[in-house]
């Protein structure tokens, strides 16, 4: 262990910027291997603040709370859009992981797009639109396209599909005539994410690529091991290293992948400079999960072995299986002895709204997706058949 003599051990104090249920689950992960932890976040209600040892409920940049984060042993973010500037800041103070420069590229399409292609990656064909004189005819060739705002987008939210240049006019408009790019649609075959763990150029390990299907523009489940042939998903292994390494990074990166055309051509769709929402498989099916994995690094350990112990399903739970009042009937989630719940606490339910998930193990790919869309039609139903119960009553 020489190598790692200047790492941060347990009991020192960690931090971290966000404390939604990513947040919460990096918490978890870091008390559970003896370290305390700090959380920043504006929401009192903030799911990682039940676990952590100390709730600092600021704005992400205000300077009082900034100066207490300065003051633990590392520091790490939970979502992109926290201010790159405030962790280039506080990485004059303590270790930050991952540097202020690699979360600023992951908060902006146009960046990300550029240094998927410095490091020799494939992106969907684009063009950047800032102004409105940038939309002319010759943007025909990306269309029928996906509009995207360059900054702010997640779940789908801040897209405009465009069929024609009047159509892509008209939603430049309705994004409010801020930085987008126009993304050619392409034809999916699949969707895919490798999680990539990377200490530097000698340590590093990736979680086996999950196959992610997406509902309305969310992920609803990521099947693992994806359903493709083993020399693609290498190639993807290699691909989301390339990338980490060419970005120099230190901490956990998620790369989304489109498997495109009959010869599987792999493209690089975005990066998100933190653990995943298609990586929460790696909790209940893997050696180690994302979370201790961002908890090491930013310690400066070596990423844990990260193997797959069983084939999986993980099915989000979004705020629409909640009847109107009550919750819903989680008695065949519970009931069934390979599904593994999890739930974030959140107080407020919305539609859309990511309140929790489930993981299924089995002995394949196709029975774990199987029995986890069939745990989560029950779900499903149950919302549906209390809501009609409490019509009847109403009646
Ligand atoms: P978000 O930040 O919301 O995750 P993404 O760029 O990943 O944004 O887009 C969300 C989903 O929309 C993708 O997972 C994919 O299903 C679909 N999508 C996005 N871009 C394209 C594209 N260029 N062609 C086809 N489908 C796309
Ligand atoms: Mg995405």
């Amino acid at each position: 262990m020489s190598r790692f003599s200047s790492c941060i051990l347990p009991p020192a104090m960690l931090g971290i910027l966000g404390g939604g249920q990513l947040g919460a689950m990096f918490t978890v992960a870091a008390k559970t291997m003896g370290y305390q932890v700090t959380v920043l976040d504006p929401d009192p209600n903030a799911p990682a603040a039940q676990f952590a040892d100390r709730h600092l409920c600021s704005a992400f940049d205000d300077a009082d709370a900034l100066q207490h984060m300065a003051k633990c042993a590392a520091v790490t973010t939970e979502f992109e859009n926290v201010s790159a500037d405030s962790m280039r800041w506080l990485a004059q103070y303590t270790v930050v992981s991952p540097s202020g420069d690699c979360v600023a590229i992951a908060q902006d399409r146009q960046q990300e797009k550029e240094w998927i292609d410095r490091a020799g990656l494939v992106t969907v064909p684009y063009a950047v639109i800032s102004t409105e004189s940038d939309i002319d005819d010759s943007l025909k060739k990306l269309l029928p396209g996906i509009l995207k705002t360059a900054t702010l987008g997640y779940d789908g939210k801040g897209q405009k599909t465009v069929d024609s240049i009047a159509e892509l006019r008209e939603a430049f408009t309705q994004l409010q005539h801020v930085r987008c790019v126009l993304e050619k649609k392409v034809d999916l075959r699949a969707e895919i994410s490798v999680v990539v763990a990377r200490l530097n150029n000698q340590y590093a390990v990736c979680f086996p690529p999950a196959e992610n299907q997406h509902k309305n523009g969310i992920l609803a489940y990521s099947l693992v091991p994806a359903r493709l042939p083993q020399a693609i998903l290498k190639q993807a292994e290699n691909m989301a290293f390339k990338l980490a390494q060419a970005m120099n990074y230190q901490g956990v990166l998620a790369v989304e992948m489109f498997v495109v055309g009959n010869d599987m051509q792999l493209i690089v769709n975005e990066i998100a400079p933190r653990p995943h929402n298609s990586g929460h498989y790696t909790l209940d099916a893997c050696i180690s999960d994302q979370f201790q994995q961002q908890v090491r690094l930013m310690c400066g350990l070596p990423p844990a072995a990260s193997d797959l112990l069983k084939p999986c399903c993980m099915a989000n739970i979004l705020g629409d299986v909640w009847p109107e009042n009550g919750e819903p009937d989680w008695n065949a989630v519970l009931n069934h002895k390979t599904a593994c719940l999890h739930l974030y606490g959140k107080k407020q339910v919305r539609p859309g709204r990511k309140m929790g998930h489930f993981t299924v193990l089995a002995e394949n790919t196709d029975q774990a997706w199987q029995t986890a869309r069939d745990l989560h039609l029950h779900l499903q139903n149950s919302a549906q058949n209390s809501c009609s119960t409490a019509l009847d009553k109403s009646c």
